[in-house]
């Protein structure tokens, strides 16, 4: 099969981010095997649910990991002009489905090139780590790269992260967190608003204190250049409380995210917060005793990305994609998370994340074919023998 008859096929498995992925999963396994390719899957605790990964080549250390997500965004609500799972070639140049360009194009293209990698006499292996929910929260990411390092007695040096960046080196990520705070205050006549605690103007409180703090991180120049914007940022996307104009609120709740460049810990920020919540119950529990401030997880951190531009990983993924510009990245991917078990990690893949979660989502077939050129020049490098 071609890159092409490959993608419509996994195209065609309309697996969004939160459902099954087994459907797909296995096709993917099946096409892979008759390469004499041993594939492992990595089940999810209910069982619905795998990530894949698989070693081509030499076993030896060294060599580089090909990483790619299974699910996809839903279609619901967004007009599309082709059926979104069926991989539409319209005549212009361009593939239209789900998930033609984020990000089963690049695993097309890993597929491909499979009978060649299968051929070729590599000296260092390429693995194939393919996950699921990485759109709700890159949440089998985690997992998949740890496991990738303890199955196998040897280690993998690189991981390229296939998501699309127009084949360009993509060596900064910032790491989100998104977050839930419920406020619990009392509830009565709003004459009484100082011998009770309404939870929205304690819920705005907070709100305007996370607001300071990021204009406090700008003002201290906590500043990455390489990221648009520069400096960490906190929203707050979303806030619900109250009933009437006359009544004091007993519940409100808002939902807020955080992106924070490397120089910044998240986790040293969510503690200020928590510090500053408790110190607001101490206060206004002599009023309502009662009154509580609870911060919950709406997702899992995903960690940033902060691979350096002189790192070997970069200049591989420049010698073989052909483009030797750098950028950075503020949505979530898994690279951070293929870091943190110790790979040297970028991301570079087919299609333009402009294309990406909307209607009419493409890849441009030029991108595909760049994706396959990228394959070759990777089959050749590992096939060299001063490949480190
Ligand atoms: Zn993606």
């Amino acid at each position: 099969m071609n890159v092409e008859e490959i993608l419509s096929k996994l195209v065609s498995f309309p697996v969004l981010g939160g459902e099954s992925n087994l459907s797909i999963i296995h096709w993917i396994k099946d096409y892979i095997e008759p390469y004499g390719i041993e594939v492992h899957l990595l089940p999810n605790e209910e069982g619905n649910k795998a990530s894949l990964h698989c070693r081509i080549g030499p076993d030896v250390d060294g060599g580089v990991i090909l990483s790619g997500h299974t699910d996809v965004v839903p279609v619901k609500g967004q007009e599309w002009t082709t059926d979104p799972f069926v991989l539409t070639d319209k005549g212009d140049g361009k593939l239209y489905g789900r998930g033609s360009c984020d990000m089963k194009g690049f695993i097309a293209c890993c597929l491909a090139a499979l009978p060649d990698m299968a051929k070729a006499d590599l000296k260092k292996p390429i693995y194939f780590a393919f996950s699921y929910d990485e759109e709700i929260g890159c949440l089998a990411g985690p997992e998949l790269a740890r496991t990738i390092k303890t199955h196998y007695k040897e280690t993998p040096k690189y991981a390229i992260i296939g998501e699309p960046s127009l084949m360009k080196p993509i060596v900064g990520q910032k790491a989100i967190y998104i977050l839930e705070t419920y406020v619990n205050g009392s509830a009565g006549h709003s004459s009484r608003i100082k011998q009770e605690v309404s939870a929205i103007h304690e819920a705005m409180r907070l709100i305007l204190w996370l607001e300071k703090k990021m204009d406090q991180l700008i003002e201290d120049q906590r500043l990455d250049d390489r990221f648009h914007p520069p400096h960490s940022s906190i929203h707050i996307g979303m806030v619900q409380g109250g009933i009437a104009p006359n009544v004091i609120a007993d519940k409100a709740y808002f939902y807020w995210d955080l992106r924070t460049i490397p120089m910044d810990d998240m986790a040293t920020i969510v503690a200020e917060f928590e510090s500053y919540c408790r110190s607001r119950e101490k206060e206004l529990r002599s009023i309502f005793p009662e009154f509580s401030i609870k911060t919950i997880e709406n997702h899992p951190p995903v960690p940033h990305l902060d691979t350096k531009a002189d790192d070997d990983v970069v200049e591989l993924i420049k010698r073989i994609s052909g483009n030797s510009t750098l950028d950075t990245v503020s949505y979530a991917a898994e690279a951070g998370q293929f870091a943190n078990e110790g790979f040297q990690s970028a991301i570079c893949g087919p299609g333009s994340i402009a294309q990406a979660h909307r209607a009419d989502e493409f890849i441009a077939k030029e991108q595909l074919q760049k994706g396959m050129v990228m394959m070759q020049n990777l089959i050749q490098e590992l096939s060299s023998e001063d490949f480190n």
